[in-house]
C-alpha cells in the first residue's frame, strides 16, 4: 500500500492539524447547517446539496452517491491527486514537515508519473517568469506587456513568462535539470526534431501558465509578441490538463465568488487579467474552447450566478446561446452582458469604462431572454408560421429546464411575447398520455432495516461521545445486542479507540460498506446530535446518563428473551422426562431470576 510511503504517525497528525472544512471548500461553497456543512457534491451531479462536512469529526459524506472520508480521500476523489501527493499536499498547507526519504526502487516506481509532470511545469513556469522578469532576453516581452497595460502586480500574481526567440532555450534548461524529455514532450512543452534531438514549442511569445486549484500548473497558454500565426497556442492536453475541465484563473477567483455573489466568464487570457487588474477578480476564462458541463458544474459549487460576457457580433451571439442548454440543464441561471460593437472586456475596460461594465455586470440578462430575442427577430412574429416556428423553437428549449417552477415561468414569458395561451404551449411539450401515469416507487423507508433503538443508541453515543467508550467496552454491551450488525459496529469502534487512544471515524467508516456505511454516515451528521442532549443543558439528560439507561434496557429485553428460550427448553425436556436435563435447566433459570433481580434492584437504587 502507499501508505508505508510515509510514517503513520505523520499522516494522523496531518490529519488531526488539517481542516477538512478548508480543504472542501477549495472546491465546494459550504453553507453551515446545525453542526454541519452542506454544498453541492463535487463526485457527482445534483441540484440539491446532499454532501455534508462535519469538521469536528474530520469527516465527509454524500447522502447522494455514497462517496465519503477523511481529507486525504477527498483529495484523492477529486481525481487530483494520488495518495504521496495528498500527503505532500497538506504537509506543506499546514506547514508540517515530512521526512526526507530516499524512496526505495520499488517506492520510486509507485511514486506517481504526475508528481514528476507537475515538477516539470513548475520548472518550465519558473524558467519563463524568470526570464520575463530578471533577464536581457525577456525585454521583447516586457515591452509587450507594457504596451498592453499589464501591471507587475499581475505579472506576479498570474505568473505570467516569457519564451524568447530561440528554438532549443527551455530543451537546455529542462537538460541541465535532468528533465527526460518524453516527458517534457508528453506535456507539449518540447517536439523531436525530424533527426535528432528536441526544440521549443513555444517561442517569442508571452507565457500564461494555467493553474489548477491547488497552485500547480497544470499547461501553458502562449501569445507571440510580434506578428504572425497562430496568434495563441496552448500545451497539449496530457494526463494532468483537461481544457474542457480547467478554468483559467479559477485559482485566484474562486475566493472572490461568494463575496461578489457572482462569477464573471470571458474568454480569453489578456481580458481574464485585465478584469483582476481592475478589481474584478471574480472572473475566470475558458481556454479557447467553448463552455462546457463540466465547467458549469465547477462553477455553480461556488455560485449560481455565472456571467458570460461576449462579443456582439452574430458569431459571438451564436457561440454563446449554445451554451444555454449546459445552463439550463444545471438549473444555473446563465447570464450574458453585451459589450459594444468591436469590444471585448480587454479593450473595454482599458478605455475607462469600469463603471459602465459593473453595471453591465450587475444588470446581466438571463440567456434565455437573449435566445427569445433571437427567435423574435429570426421569424416574422406578425404571421402565423412565424409564431408557430418560435413557439416550437422557444418550448424545445424550455422543455429542457429541469425545474418545473422555471419553465413555468419562461412559458409566461413566451406566451406573452407570442399573444398565445400558456395552454396552447404546454400542449406541445406535454408527453403521450400514457406516460403521464406516474410509475409507482416504494417508500424507501420501507426497505430500511429497523433497529432497536437502545441498541442504536449505544453505537450513536460511541460515536458522538467518545469519552464514553471506555465504560461502555469495560461492560462490554454489545455481547447482550440483538443486532449482529451493531454489534460488528461497537467493536470497530472501540477497537480503534483502544488501538490510536481516540476516535478515528474515518477509519471506522471505512470498515463498512452499504446500507449500514450509510446509517452510520446518518448517525455522524446528525444535526441535532443525541435526542435530549440539548445545547442549553436544561431538563436535557447527560450522556452518561442515557448510556446506563439503554444499557439497562438491553439487559432486560436480552433477560426476558433468555428466559422464554430456557422455558421452551425446559418443557421439552419436560416432555422428554429427562429428570438431570431438567434439574440443570432449573438451576439456569434461577440464575436467571437472580439476575434480573439484580437489575431491577439497581434501578430502583438509582431512580
Ligand atoms: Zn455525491
Amino acid at each position: 500500500m502507499t501508505g508505508s510511503f510515509f510514517p503513520e504517525e505523520k499522516i494522523s497528525e496531518i490529519r488531526d492539524r488539517a481542516s477538512l472544512l478548508e480543504v472542501v471548500s477549495d472546491y465546494v461553497a459550504l453553507k453551515k447547517t446545525g453542526r454541519n456543512y452542506k454544498g453541492l457534491c463535487p463526485f457527482h451531479s445534483e441540484k440539491t446539496p446532499s454532501f455534508m462536512v462535519n469538521e469536528e469529526k474530520q469527516i465527509f459524506h454524500c447522502f447522494g452517491c455514497g462517496e465519503g472520508g477523511d481529507v486525504f480521500a477527498f483529495l484523492m476523489k477529486t481525481g487530483h491527486f494520488s495518495f504521496p501527493e495528498a500527503v505532500e499536499e497538506l504537509a506543506k498547507r499546514y506547514g508540517i514537515g515530512l521526512p526526507r526519504q530516499t524512496p526505495s526502487p520499488a517506492q520510486k516506481k509507485e511514486m506517481s508519473k504526475r508528481e514528476v509532470l507537475f515538477r516539470i511545469n513548475q520548472l518550465a513556469s519558473e524558467y519563463y517568469h524568470d526570464l520575463l522578469t530578471r533577464n536581457q532576453d525577456g525585454a521583447e516581452g516586457r515591452r509587450y506587456l507594457s504596451r498592453r497595460g499589464v501591471q507587475e502586480e499581475i505579472i506576479k500574481e498570474h505568473r505570467l513568462g516569457y519564451a524568447p526567440d530561440r528554438w532549443d532555450g527551455l530543451v537546455h534548461h529542462l537538460r541541465e535539470k535532468k528533465v527526460p524529455p518524453e516527458l517534457a514532450w508528453e506535456l507539449g512543452l518540447i517536439l523531436p526534431k525530424k533527426t535528432e534531438g528536441w526544440y521549443d514549442v513555444f517561442r517569442k511569445r508571452i507565457i500564461f501558465p494555467i493553474f489548477d486549484l491547488h497552485q500547480r500548473v497544470v499547461g501553458f497558454g502562449g501569445r507571440l509578441t510580434g506578428e504572425g500565426q497562430p496568434k495563441y497556442i496552448n500545451s497539449s492536453e496530457s494526463s494532468i490538463y483537461h481544457k474542457g475541465e480547467v478554468l483559467y484563473g479559477l485559482h485566484a477567483a474562486r475566493r472572490f465568488a461568494a463575496e461578489r455573489d457572482g462569477m464573471i466568464i470571458v474568454e480569453g487570457y489578456f481580458d481574464l487579467l485585465t478584469l483582476h487588474q481592475y478589481g474584478l477578480k471574480q472572473s475566470v476564462a475558458t481556454l479557447g474552447t467553448a463552455l462546457t458541463t463540466k465547467h458549469i458544474r465547477t462553477l455553480k459549487r461556488y455560485t449560481k450566478n455565472l456571467i458570460t460576457v461576449f462579443d456582439p457580433d452574430p458569431a459571438g451571439i451564436q457561440a454563446t446561446l449554445r451554451t444555454l442548454p449546459l445552463f439550463l440543464e444545471e438549473e444555473v441561471t446563465g447570464k450574458a452582458v453585451l459589450l459594444p460593437k468591436g469590444e471585448d472586456p480587454d479593450t473595454y475596460l482599458k478605455k475607462g469604462n469600469l463603471e459602465d461594465f459593473e453595471k453591465g455586470v450587475a444588470g446581466a440578462v438571463p440567456l434565455i431572454d437573449f435566445f427569445f430575442d433571437g427567435l423574435i427577430k429570426a421569424h416574422d412574429v406578425k404571421t402565423i408560421d412565424g409564431k408557430v416556428n418560435i413557439a416550437k423553437e422557444g418550448m424545445a428549449m424550455i422543455r429542457r429546464i429541469p425545474e418545473k417552477i422555471r419553465q413555468d415561468l419562461y412559458v409566461r414569458t413566451l406566451s406573452e411575447r407570442l399573444g398565445l395561451k400558456e395552454s396552447a404551449l404546454y400542449e406541445m411539450i406535454r408527453p403521450p398520455r400514457e406516460r403521464t401515469r406516474p410509475v409507482e416507487q416504494p417508500p424507501e423507508k420501507s426497505l430500511r432495516e429497523e433497529f432497536p433503538k437502545s441498541e442504536e443508541m449505544v453505537v450513536r453515543l460511541m460515536i458522538h461521545h467518545p469519552e464514553l467508550i471506555p465504560i461502555i467496552s469495560e461492560e462490554k454491551i454489545w455481547n447482550e445486542f440483538e443486532t449482529p450488525l451493531l454489534k460488528s459496529v461497537c467493536q470497530e469502534l472501540e477497537d480503534i479507540f483502544r488501538k490510536k487512544g481516540k476516535q478515528n471515524l474515518p477509519e471506522t467508516l471505512e470498515a463498512f460498506d452499504g446500507a449500514l456505511k450509510e446509517r452510520l454516515c446518518e448517525y455522524a451528521f446528525e444535526e441535532s446530535g443525541i435526542a435530549g442532549e440539548g445545547p442549553t443543558g436544561s431538563g436535557s439528560q447527560r450522556p452518561e446518563r442515557m448510556l446506563q439507561d439503554c444499557m439497562e434496557k438491553i439487559r432486560r429485553r436480552k433477560l426476558k428473551k433468555d428466559e422464554s428460550e430456557l422455558l421452551r427448553r425446559i418443557k421439552e425436556v419436560e416432555k422428554q422426562r429427562d429428570g438431570r436435563g431438567l434439574e440443570a435447566l432449573l438451576r439456569e433459570h434461577q440464575e436467571l431470576t437472580r439476575r434480573a433481580k439484580g437489575l431491577l434492584k439497581g434501578n430502583l437504587q438509582k431512580g
